[in-house]
């Protein structure tokens, strides 16, 4: 019996073969489209571990798919897509709990009427299961932390098909393994975050021009090295990608507080001669969030990331050369420390925790430029990486064991291993970082 046809029959109407919308659905990601034999959308914990059972029965891999916006297209397999598991509900004490395919901006919405908001990305259509299981560097980093410390429950289907919960006192460690260890141990039907209780918001933008670059490198590390945890911000480098994005660069910025406040902390980097626009005005916590582009643009493009345990001048100058590579180069600077800062290195999988930047570099070649200019330009970018430790799984698209020693302090990788030796001991689950029981 084909694969389709066995999570037909036992995952009765939840499963999609070729020629469906809901197939057609779960074969794209935000990095293209996959030709998997099957696509199951299954709408209780109960339907995913008879989709996970199945699959391995017929010993077929297994791509998970939240928002898709973190995996690659698979052929051959079965995908299980969870946007039917996306339901959000909000309890006691600001606890929230919420479906492993959810999208954030419908999280920032659900909680906007109850006061409460949770850190995430940027962005709305990325789903809570990638970040709830990687990460998460948002838009509230510096005040509460990774979206990953906020986690305080998850439920879980593991690779023997059982539902199980996970918290700090029942299974601790694959817990611990979850919060950060992408997707190698179990598929999160349900998480369980803490949700914040918030304020008023002030953001917005202020552009500079090219012509002193330094400069405002120095001055908004000035700015996040001095400001208090409800003060997050981004400084980004982009290229123009022609008049109606002419590029240069940019702050985005968000404080819980008054707009006064606001341009008091940013006052080094306002009072530069560079400044072509200020736009900062009040915004509600879910207008922060973006759509993302419709997928991912028609260009090749190369680089990577790291956590920048002090921003030094050396550091500063480092990412004026990346800038200088001769293509078309993006930089961002995401402002650490704070409430990231607070959780211990050994708490999650993500050790990195005296960083006061998250730093990231990609170069730009056109649609058809060879892996070799691709390897030649990548080479020009590292000299930033020589002030850097370790890397953001959610945003490294190099793969491999020796970029998963990257991505994971020594002792965090070895208690993944030894935890995924428990929990998928045939190596059913592979997350975007392959995990390989030890
Ligand atoms: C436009 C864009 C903007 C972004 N902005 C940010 C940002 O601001 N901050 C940030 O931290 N990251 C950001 N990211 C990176 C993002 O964190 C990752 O791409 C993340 O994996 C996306 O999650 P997803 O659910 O959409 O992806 P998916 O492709 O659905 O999932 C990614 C991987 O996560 C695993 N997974 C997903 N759901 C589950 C689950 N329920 N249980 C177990 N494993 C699961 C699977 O292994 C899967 O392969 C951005 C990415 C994009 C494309």
């Amino acid at each position: 019996m084909s694969i389709l046809s066995s999570l037909t029959e036992r995952v009765p109407d939840r499963a999609f073969g070729p020629g469906s919308p809901e197939y057609d659905a779960g074969r794209t990601v935000f990095a293209g489209v996959g030709e998997p034999e099957a696509v199951v959308r299954p709408t209780t914990a109960d339907e995913v571990a008879m989709a996970v059972r199945t699959a391995v029965d017929h010993g077929r891999p297994i791509a998970v798919r939240s928002g898709g916006h973190g995996s690659l297209p698979v052929t051959g397999g079965v995908v299980i897509d969870l946007s039917a598991l996306d339901a959000i509900s909000v309890g006691a004490d600001g606890l929230v709990s919420v479906g492993g395919g959810a999208r954030w901006g419908d999280v920032a919405a659900a909680l906007a009427p109850h006061g409460l908001a949770l850190t995430s990305g940027d962005t709305r259509e990325v789903g809570v299961g990638g970040i709830g299981v990687g990460g998460g560097i948002g838009w509230l980093v510096r005040t509460h932390g990774l979206t990953i410390d906020l986690v305080r429950e998850v439920e879980v289907v593991t690779a023997a098909g059982a539902v199980v919960t996970a918290n700090a006192g029942t299974h601790p460690e694959l817990f611990w393994a979850l919060r950060g260890g992408g997707g190698n141990f179990g598929i999160v039907t349900r998480f369980t975050f803490q949700a914040a209780r918030v304020g008023d918001f002030v953001g917005g933008h202020v552009r500079f021009d090219a012509s002193d670059v330094g400069a405002i490198l120095r001055a908004w590390r000035d700015v996040t090295v001095a400001s208090p945890d409800e003060l997050n911000s981004t400084l980004m480098v982009i290229p123009p990608f022609g008049p109606e994005m002419p590029g240069g660069p940019q702050l985005a910025v968000a404080l819980q507080g008054t707009e006064e406040e606001l341009r008091r902390l940013l006052d080094p980097l306002l009072s530069l001669p560079s400044v072509t626009e200020v736009s900062l005005a009040p915004v509600a916590f879910g207008d922060l969030l973006e759509s993302a582009p419709p997928g991912r643009p028609p260009f090749r493009f190369v680089g990577s990331n790291g956590f920048v345990p002090e921003l030094s001048d050396e550091f500063l100058a480092s990412c004026e050369q990346a800038l200088a590579v001769g293509a078309p180069t993006m930089l961002m600077l995401r402002a650490l420390g704070g409430a990231f800062a607070r959780v211990a290195p050994d708490a999650t999988p993500i050790a990195f925790r005296d960083a006061q930047a998250f730093f990231m570099v990609n170069a730009l070649l056109p649609a058809d430029a060879s892996d070799d200019d691709l390897a030649a330009l990548r080479l020009q970018l590292d000299a930033p990486f020589d002030h850097t430790s370790g890397k953001y799984a959610n945003f490294t698209q190099e793969y491999g064991d020796d970029v998963l020693a990257t991505i994971y302090a020594p002792s965090a990788l070895e208690r993944l291993r030894r935890v995924k030796a428990e929990f998928d001991p045939g190596d059913v689950f592979r997350g975007a970082h392959h995990i390989a029981p030890a």
